[in-house]
Formats: C-alpha cells, structure tokens, sequence
C-alpha cells in the first residue's frame, strides 16, 4: 500500500466520520420497525405506506404533511442488510393485473427522505431540513426467539415435547424422535431429518392456526437456510455423552442462540425508535377460540421484547435507547364494513391488553388502530328480506365480483376473549373463508397514493411529532 492509499484511505476516514457526525446532527433519522406474524400484512403494509408518503392525496390525518416540500426514496445506509423490494411489491399491487406480493422472509431494510419546511416561529428564519425515515422489516416470528435466549436446550425440549403431543403434526414428529437414540455418535443425515421432521410439524401447527412455532428461524429461515445452527431438533433428556446426536443437539441450539437470535437483536432491533405491529386479528377470529387465544399469547410473547427490563442480555445491547412509540394495527379492515371497525379496533386492544401493559411498563407511547394498508373492496348493502347486511364488495382471485357478509363482530370484546378460552364458537359467518380479495385495479390520480383505510392515522402516530 502507497503513501497516497494511505492518505486517501485517511481523508475517506474523515469524510465518513463528518458525514455521519452531520447526519446525526442535522438529519434526524427516525428507524421505524413493521413487524407481525407471516402473513400478517407487513409487505403491502410497507408498500402502500412508502407510496402514499411519496404522494400524499390520501394522508389528510398526517398533520406534518403540509410542511413536507419533497419525499423521495435513497440508498439504504447499511451495506449488508437486503433492501425492501419497494418497486416490484408496488408493481404487483397496482400494475395491470393487480395482484398480492410475496410476503416477508427475512429482514430488509428501505430509506425514504423528507425535506420539510421548519412550523411555528422559526418557520421563516431556517431553511429546509431534511428528515430520513428508515423502515425496518422483520419477521414477528424473529421476536418470538427472545424467549430462547434464556432458556437451555433441556428446558426448551422439554416444552416442544409438551406441545408435539396437542398439535397437528406432532404426532409424527413423536415418533421420529422416540425411534432415534440420542446417545448414538451424532450422524448429519440424521440430524438432518430430525430438523426436518420438527420443522414440517411447525408448519403444520402454523398451518392450523397456531402462531407461537419457534425456533422462529425454522418456519422463516432467512438466508441462514441449511446451516448447522439451524439443523437441530427437541431429543427426549438421555445421558447425551460426548460425541452423541443429543450433545450435538445442545451445542447447536446454543449456536442458533448466540449466532443468529443475539446479532438480529443487535443489529436491527436495538435500534428501533418507532414501532408497528401488525396483527391479522380477522383471521384468527375465523379460525376460532384455540387459535385465537393462542394469538393472544404469542402476541404477549412477542411483545416482552419491548420490556427489555425482563431480560438482562437485551437491556445491556441495547443500553439507554428506547422504543417510543408502538402502534398495534389490525389489518384487512377492508374485509369488514366500516360499522364494525371500531369493533375490530376494540378487539385488537383487549387482545393485547396484557402485551399493552408489558409495553407501556417501558414508558411507550401505544394505541390500537384497525387499518387496510391495501383498500381491495368497497362497502355494498346486502338485502335479505326485510334485513339490509352491511357488506363488502370486491374481485375473488378467480376474477368473479362478489360482495359478502362476514357477519357481525360482537360489541363487548370480553365475549369473544372468555369463550376463546373456554371453547368452539362461530364468531364470522361461512362466508368469511372465501374473502380472499385481489387487490383492486387502480387508476391513481396524480399526487394519490394507493386507497388505504387509516393508514394516514397509523403515520400520524408513528412519525407526526418529528416531521
Ligand atoms: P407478510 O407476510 O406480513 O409480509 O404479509 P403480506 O404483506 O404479504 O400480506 C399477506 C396477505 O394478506 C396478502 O397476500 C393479502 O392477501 C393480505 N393482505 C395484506 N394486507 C391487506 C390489506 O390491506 N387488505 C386486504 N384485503 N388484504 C391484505
């Protein structure tokens, strides 16, 4: 290396060391996480939020809005981490043939930045500033390992094997594991199936319903897909000598902890400012009591990485920096007619009551909103008799126009959260199951973002007070 690399090498130094310490001073940036289980909405939630910042016509309840000059989309700042595929999810959503984006795999990351005209009395004495908002998106599923990291491999076996004999699936994975000795030389095809055998099960108890399938990384493996630490597998408690399948076992559950759990926590969550979490409460309703009350569990679980003060390794990565703000959304709102948002808003808030609590223990801010980052219906009266049905109209994936009547939510929360403990009941009508609407063919006017149920609240929550 040369005196000029060197030197250069050195003024590259400076230059980073005054654009970041600038950055810091004079741009703000705001680091919003969107997470929620797979399939809770997090894609099109993030797709059509980025579309309506860019053209705000349909955020007339984000207050900041009129300061904005200019919103424009940048290079993400962090190298190593994929950026969110913002123009292919939108193409999907309103190109041609309007249609739903793949959902989320792994973390990915997007920049978007506003040049704002100062309010109040310093209106006319400073220029523009620039605000950059930088949405992280991860996998709920992601959080759910938290509640590994204090747990050994005995314990956390122990409580699979508990589960396997409940759930759909587990059955098979009983079987493979009682027909495998877990004092014998540890074997890589054998280790192997077992991952295999405990990951399809997992797929099949999320399948049914369930939402608390970790290892979180099985059910979404991210781009560590394959590696040992996450080739292992709950073996019945045995001796496990040295060299054996269960010592293998042990050592790479340990790995996936302090591999993957521990970095993802480090690296993305720890920095996180502001927070939505998006909850497909509408599905889990569908899918009856067990499902969602075991919604309202996972929900809690997830939301325990939000209380750092419980555990004593996140406190210390994450040091005095703390999440101000977290919106828990309902999504699909556009399933039920308007009648019933409020309904849908209540039910979202009594389920995460005890996740609430846990949060607001950290001093942040909450609320509970029922949103449609994506609007795919319209509202339509159907009549029966004499009796009009509040329903909703929309494009079925196999083209045909229906409207529907997802049938009525009940007022008081408390009567679908006590009978979700106690057992079966039929809270949506049949007719909820076919609601799988296309996204709706769009002809945007210009300066309008894609149609949405109150995601101009969810902005104004999320980020009002800092544009
Ligand atoms: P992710 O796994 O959390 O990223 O979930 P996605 O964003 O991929 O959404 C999962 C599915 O939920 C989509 O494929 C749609 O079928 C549906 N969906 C998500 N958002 C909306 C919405 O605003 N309205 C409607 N009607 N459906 C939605």
């Amino acid at each position: 290396m040369g005196i000029s690399d060197l030197a250069d090498g050195l003024t590259r130094r400076i230059e980073g060391l005054g654009s970041s310490v600038s950055e810091s001073l004079f741009e703000p940036v705001i680091r919003l996480g969107v997470t929620g289980l797979s399939r809770a909405g997090k894609t099109v939630f993030i797709t059509s939020l980025v579309a309506n910042l860019l053209d705000r016509g349909r955020m007339p309840a984000l207050t900041g809005q009129s300061r904005i000059r200019a919103a424009f989309l940048q290079p993400q700042p962090d190298d190593t981490v994929p950026r969110f595929a913002y123009e292919s999810h939108l193409a999907a959503l309103t190109g041609p043939d309007p249609h739903w984006p793949e959902g989320t795999g792994a973390v990915s990351q997007l920049r978007l930045s506003f040049r704002v005209q100062p309010g109040g009395l310093l209106a006319g004495m400073r220029g523009m500033r620039t605000v950059h908002l930088d949405i992280v998106d991860y996998p709920g599923e992601w959080l759910l390992d938290l509640g590994l990291m204090e747990k050994s491999y005995r314990q956390w076996a122990d409580e699979a094997f508990a589960r396997l004999s409940t759930r759909p699936g587990g059955a098979d994975y009983l079987a493979l594991a009682r027909q495998t000795d877990p004092d014998q030389r540890h074997d890589e095809p054998v280790a192997d199936r077992l991952a295999q055998g405990f990951t399809a099960y997992l797929h099949s108890a999320k399948d049914a319903g369930f939402s608390d399938c970790s290892p979180g990384r099985f059910l979404l493996p991210g781009e560590k897909a394959g590696s040992p630490a996450l080739t292992f597998a709950p073996l019945p408690p045995s001796a496990s000598p040295r060299g054996s399948l269960a010592r293998e076992m042990e050592r790479r559950y340990d790995a996936y902890k302090r591999e993957i759990v521990r970095p993802f926590f480090r690296d993305h969550f720890a920095r996180i400012d502001r927070q939505v979490v998006l909850v497909d409460v509408l599905s889990a309703i569908h899918a009856g009591p067990a499902a969602l009350e075991d919604l309202r569990q996972t929900m809690a679980d997830i939301l325990t990485a939000f209380r750092p003060g419980r555990a004593s390794w996140l406190t210390s990565l994450i040091g005095g920096h703390r999440v101000e703000r977290i919106l828990f959304a309902a999504t699909k709102a556009d399933h039920l007619h308007h009648s019933q948002h409020a309904r849908l808003a209540n039910i979202t808030q009594a389920l995460l009551r005890e996740a609430r609590d846990r949060a607001d223990f950290a001093g942040a801010e909450t609320q509970a909103l029922a949103i449609a980052a994506l609007r795919a219906t319209t509202e339509a009266d159907i009549s029966q008799g004499e009796t009009v049905l509040p329903a909703v109209r929309g494009r079925l994936p196999d083209g045909r126009n229906v409207a529907l009547y997802p049938g009525e939510l009940p007022d008081d929360p408390a009567q679908l959260l006590s009978s979700a403990r106690r057992g079966r009941e039929d809270w949506l009508a049949r007719d909820y199951s076919i609601m799988d609407f296309a996204p709706a063919p769009l002809a945007l006017r210009p300066g309008d973002g894609p149609p949405h149920i109150r995601l101009d609240r969810a902005a104004e929550f999320l980020l009002g007070d800092r544009l």
